[in-house]
């Protein structure tokens, strides 16, 4: 139990015995009893297909594939909500030193797999799980992501393990499989994890690495250079620790209202922070309706 307890707090990249972890770990154990966690038909992107669908239903157009990098930039209109690092919005919209003390966390390092078939986990209850996270108990845990946000390289990681063609067979031909695994690394490390890390697949699923048909790695440079919100790879933009867990981006009345009027901000860089998909998007919306209707 412990151990489960520990890997549920440990999606906080920070060590389990930090601030409100323990809060954190009981929303994910809620939704895991709820109705277990959830895996989108079709892949992630379904959930994006899903949302530009609906925008562009409600009249809303989409533009892709190129950076905003001065407010000027953009159509005049009433409200900009950026879905960016708070560091990246005070560049974009000349906020200066707003955000300066907004500190970033460290980072991870992620296997993608074709497989030729099931992960073969020791245990039984693993092979029909979506989700299966590698302590293996609350110490383990804890030193390997004191390890990671204090600098070290990893040697024995906590990894976050998911099989998504289990539950999704459009996922991967008949009989082979999807499978992805994440470790903590130091923020910007340029190291290769993938040796440690399959090296512990190996020790709970003996003869992964024979299944191994393809994998795509990307370490903290790879992550950061696909998603700017990733500074530095953290892939939670912005660390969790002390009462940047909760007081995301700046202690502040309207955490998502920035000095300028008219300039918003969305990410996961507010609360309540990331893998609570949408809602901080939800309420800076609400945020701006608010100040519109003021106006
Ligand atoms: C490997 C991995 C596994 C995860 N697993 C889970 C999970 O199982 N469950 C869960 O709930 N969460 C999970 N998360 C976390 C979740 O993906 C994030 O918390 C969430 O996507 C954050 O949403 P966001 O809107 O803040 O930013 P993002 O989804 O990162 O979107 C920001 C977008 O803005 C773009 N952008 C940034 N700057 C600019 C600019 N200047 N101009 C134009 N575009 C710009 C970026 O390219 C990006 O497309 C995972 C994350 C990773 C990396």
């Amino acid at each position: 139990a412990r151990g489960l307890f520990a890997g549920l707090a440990a999606h906080a990249i920070a060590p389990t015995s930090g601030f409100a972890t323990s809060a954190i770990a009981l929303v994910f154990a809620l939704a895991a009893h709820e109705n277990g966690w959830p895996v989108p038909r079709g892949g992630s992107q379904a959930i994006s297909d899903a949302l530009a669908s609906y925008l562009r239903e409600q009249g809303g157009t989409i533009r892709t594939g190129s950076e905003v990098k001065r407010l000027d930039e953009l159509p005049p209109a009433r409200a900009y909500i950026f879905d960016t690092s708070p560091s990246a919005l005070a560049r974009i919209a000349g906020l200066g030193s707003a955000y300066s003390h907004y500190r970033y966390g460290a980072s991870a390092f992620k296997i993608d797999y074709a497989l030729s078939g099931p992960v073969p986990w020791t245990a039984e209850a693993a092979r029909r799980a979506g989700t299966v996270h590698l302590g293996p108990d609350a110490r383990t845990i804890d030193t390997a992501l004191r390890a990671a946000v204090d600098g070290r390289d990893p040697s024995v990681p906590f990894l976050i393990t998911a099989q998504p063609s289990l539950t999704d067979p459009s996922r991967a031909p008949e009989g082979r499989h999807v499978f992805w695994v994440y470790g903590h690394v130091p923020a910007g490390w340029e190291g290769d994890a993938t040796d440690v890390i399959e090296r512990q697949l190996e020790r709970f699923a003996p003869g992964f690495r024979d299944l191994v048909l393809a994998r795509a790695v990307s370490g903290p440079p790879e992550l950061a250079a696909r998603n700017a919100n990733y500074v530095g790879g953290d892939i939670a933009c912005g660390a969790f620790s002390g009462l940047q867990t909760l007081l995301r981006p700046k202690l502040a009345r309207v955490p998502y209202a920035t000095a300028h009027p008219a300039v918003f901000l969305c990410s996961s860089a507010t609360p309540p922070g990331p893998g609570v998909h949408g809602m901080s998007g939800h309420h800076a919306a609400k945020a701006v309706w608010r100040r519109l209707r003021a106006a």
